[in-house]
């Protein structure tokens, strides 16, 4: 039997981990106190707000399968929103959601799916990995304050390109792959009201404007009733505003969002900016993940293709399969 740390409990990390547990003894270290990294929900003042991925979609026969199962359990669903895309605070066309592209969400909250899918697996919460080192023939792994966390035969690296990048061995061809990515921000701001507001659309792209998305949370299948909104600055805004005053930041977003929504969202009960460093990724050539048997280091994550919560399951399930079927056995 193996001994395997994958690094984040992300859903590219959980796929991996949840992919080897049978057969080897794994052990997932996730930095925060929950799972499910940015398939993420804020939960505050009665309020429930996923403020980060905000659904998904599933292109390949694989993530169809995988899905499928997390779907006859009860964990996914399809969130049928009237979709809009709006130029500014004009709509330009609006859709519903349908059977024929489905667009998914956690239920009853996006964490759900991270804590499903962790629910067996042997996960060290509140623990960041800080440095790996290579030592007779396995790795020795310590946490940011330099606590011993163990021995182990291979280590998965499954965070954001940056992240990976600092715990990469300086000079491997792993640290010099990740240098070539781009991940962009983000911020979330997440809105709670005590009453509705009466949009004409649950869903909406928005163009012209430093917020690009406003989605009615609340909406989705499966939420609490208090009528939630959670609008997403532009990359562009994010990366050029990443380390300004966040309580300015959120007036200057909800401003925004009132003229874009023609509504007074300053009735708000609840109002708080979320800052996301590492939120998407550009498109990045290459493989879908990385292997080097000769190190036992592995890494996987969204990054390796596209910033879609599918291409992390792609990179997480096909260096599963390769690490199964091929390096571990
Ligand atoms: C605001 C926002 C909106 C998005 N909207 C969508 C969308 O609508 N549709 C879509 O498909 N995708 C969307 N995404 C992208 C999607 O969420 C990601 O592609 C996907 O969740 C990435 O999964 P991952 O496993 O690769 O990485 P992550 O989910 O980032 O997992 C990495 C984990 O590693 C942990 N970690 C990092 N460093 C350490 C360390 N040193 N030690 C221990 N743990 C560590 C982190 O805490 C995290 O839990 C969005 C993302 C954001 C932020």
């Amino acid at each position: 039997m193996i001994n395997v740390a994958v690094i984040g409990a992300g859903l590219s990390g959980l796929v991996v981990a949840r992919e080897l547990t049978d057969d080897h003894r794994v052990t997932v270290f996730e930095k925060s106190r929950g799972v499910g990294g940015r398939m993420a929900t804020r939960y505050a003042n009665g309020f429930e707000f996923d403020h980060g991925a905000q659904f998904f979609t599933a292109r390949t026969t694989n993530f169809r399968l995988y899905l499928q199962r997390l779907i006859d359990r009860g964990i996914v669903a399809t969130w049928y929103a009237s979709f809009a895309e709006l130029e500014r605070d004009e709509i330009v066309t609006q859709r519903d959601w349908d059977d024929d592209y489905p667009h998914y969400v956690g239920v009853p909250r996006m964490n759900e799916i991270g804590k499903h899918l962790a629910a067996d697996l042997d996960v060290c919460r509140n623990t960041t990995v800080g440095k790996l080192e290579r030592e007779s023939g396995g790795w020795c792994l310590s946490d940011s304050g330099g606590a011993d966390l163990g021995r182990f035969d291979w280590v998965v690296l499954t965070m954001p390109a940056a992240q990976t990048a600092a715990l990469a061995p300086a000079g491997s061809r792993l640290r010099e792959h990740c240098n070539s990515a781009r991940m962009r921000a983000c911020f979330a701001l997440m809105l709670g009201f005590d009453a509705p507001l009466p949009l004409p659309w649950q869903a909406a792209l928005i163009r012209g404007a430093n917020i690009s998305w406003v989605s009615v949370n609340s909406s989705k299948p499966g939420r609490p009733e208090p009528f939630t909104l959670v609008v997403h600055s532009t990359n562009a805004f994010a990366d050029a505003n990443i380390d300004s005053n966040l309580d300015a930041l959120a007036a200057q977003l909800l401003a925004e969002t009132g003229e874009v929504l023609g509504e007074n969202v300053d009735t708000a009960k609840f109002c708080r900016l979320q800052r996301w460093r590492y939120a998407n990724a550009d498109n990045h050539e290459g493989a879908d993940f990385f292997v080097d048997e000769t190190a036992q280091l592995a890494a996987c994550g969204d990054w390796f293709n596209r910033g879609r919560v599918e291409a992390a399951f792609t990179s997480g399930f096909g260096l599963a399969q390769k690490l199964k079927f091929g390096s571990l056995r």
